[in-house]
């Protein structure tokens, strides 16, 4: 971090603007309406500051820069057309510990002033610490653009409630959950848009009457690695989470999107300690919830695709403990997404299959058979190991040892790998790679050669993705 955001408190506070011109006059009108006392001291000045000086607004020195200007100021800007001038300003109220903000020069300066989103109160403060100011104006106007509009007054009216809800709710956390809920029904917001005022407050202390924080899990999928594919529905909650439990699956950027003040257990299973780590995970769940946290049980790709994630629900259920289930992409959509191998084809596959190449001990395994039907996509869960079985049971039961067959690697990440080949060298093809991997089988993966784009454009040096074809 280049500079630390703060928002400080300016109410008749003196402050100085050196330089009278047209740039000046932004950071005046800040000032201002930030209730600052403002000095302006300029040789030349425009004609709006002269009728601001006139009207009482502000003091103006019509003569050139003097040291003595910044003693006892709180803040400076220094915004003369004068380079050299700049310059003296910022080093005459470094010296004496003052905050100084050159224009257009941000890193001779000790402060910078950030694009803002004005909803007083509440403000959003955005900055590039100089480096793209286009950049920090766009993400600017985006933001105008999504906020309510009764931002503003609804922040105010919180803040009028903020004292008797601490008073009535002793816990931080049951607070916070408390003013969550409340925004995000909506209801008070609502009323507000349509001029009601007294009722919005009135729902406000209803809401408080009674209120306890419920602990609460959501299961959600937190999809096959790129952050950007899970749901908004998930980073919802991942930004309201007490706490939230994830496994080996979920890509670390993704679970740099959670709520920075929420712990982060990892429950990953290592090979072989499944069931014990399985019930401690159950365990820590209903144990979470009972004490009131909002708990994410955050679960790569779809919680209920190969994910246990309806033996989780199973003891939430015996404990009476609330719940959701957020879908996620799973790997079979975004492995072949982003490997451009289609899953189904109208020339191709009529039909797709999951398959898991993992089986309880002593479960049946899958149907060989309905598997080695043509004209059908077999997507392998969990196949790596079980390459060789795939392999073997495929071709004995009468799908073709040709059937173009493809091993996606940690798919749709950065470090994304496409093997291809035939089903008679899947076991081959296995040992190319890492895990997570998926196996696709089937006509379709012919495709992949022609349709494949992720990584595609990126320099050869450092493909993000790569597809290598042994067949
Ligand atoms: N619930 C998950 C699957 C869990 S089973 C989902 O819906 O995707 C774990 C298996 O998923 C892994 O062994 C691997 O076969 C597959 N997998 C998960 N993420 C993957 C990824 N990014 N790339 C390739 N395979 C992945």
């Amino acid at each position: 971090m280049d500079y630390l955001p703060i928002f400080t408190k300016l109410q008749s506070q003196p402050c100085l603007v050196v330089g009278a011109g047209e740039v000046a006059i932004r950071k005046i009108h800040l000032l201002l309406r930030a209730g600052a006392e403002v000095t302006v001291c300029g040789i030349e000045c425009r004609p709006e500051i002269a009728e601001l000086a006139e009207q009482g607004k502000l003091t103006l020195l019509l003569q050139a820069f003097d040291e003595s200007m910044v003693s006892g100021v709180r803040l400076v800007i220094a915004a003369t057309d004068s380079i050299d001038v700049n310059k003296q300003v910022a080093t005459v109220a470094d010296a004496q510990g003052i905050f100084v903000n050159v224009i257009n020069e941000p890193e001779q300066g000790s402060f910078v002033m950030p694009s803002i989103v004005d909803r007083s109160p509440m403000l959003i403060a955005i900055s590039s610490a100089g480096h793209a100011p286009v950049l920090a104006r766009m993400i600017r106007e985006k933001l105008e653009g999504i906020l309510p509009k009764h931002i503003g007054p609804l922040t105010a009216l919180a803040g009028q409630f903020r004292e008797t809800v601490k008073q009535q709710l002793a816990k931080p956390t049951a607070r916070r959950r408390f003013w969550e809920t409340l925004f995000s029904r909506g209801e008070v917001a609502s009323l507000l848009e349509k001029g009601q005022g007294q009722q919005a407050q009135q729902k406000i202390l209803s809401s408080l009457e009674g209120f306890t924080a419920q602990g609460e899990v959501a299961l959600v999928g937190a999809g096959p690695g790129d952050p950007s594919l899970i749901t908004l529905k998930a980073l919802q909650l991942m930004q309201q989470a007490d706490i939230v439990l994830f496994d080996q699956l979920v890509s670390t950027e993704t679970l740099e999107l959670v709520r920075k003040d929420a712990k982060l257990v990892n429950v990953g299973k290592e090979a072989g300690k499944h069931s014990v780590i399985q019930e401690k995970t159950n365990e820590l769940l209903v144990q979470y919830a009972k004490a009131g946290k909002k708990v994410v049980r955050l679960k790569g790709g779809d919680p209920f695709i190969f994910g246990r994630g309806g033996e989780e629900l199973e003891e939430l259920i015996e404990h009476q403990i609330p719940f959701q289930v957020v879908p996620g992409v799973t790997a079979a959509s975004g492995c072949s997404s982003y490997a451009g191998i289609p899953l189904t084809h109208r020339d191709y596959a009529q039909s797709v299959v999951f398959v898991t190449g993992h089986n309880k001990a002593q479960g049946a395994g899958p149907n060989w058979a309905s598997l080695a039907q043509a004209n059908q996509t077999c997507v392998f869960y969990m196949g790596l190991l079980q390459s060789a079985k795939i392999q073997q049971n495929l071709i004995e039961a009468g799908r073709a040892a040709s059937t173009p067959v493809a091993i996606v690697s940690k798919g749709t990440r950065q470090d994304q790998q496409v093997i291809t080949g035939q089903l008679s060298q899947l076991v081959e093809l296995s040992q190319e790679v890492q895990p997570p991997a998926l196996i696709i089988v089937g006509e379709v993966v012919s495709l992949a050669d022609k349709l494949a784009w992720f990584g595609q454009q990126a320099d050869a040096g450092q493909a993000a993705s790569s597809l290598i074809n042994l067949a």
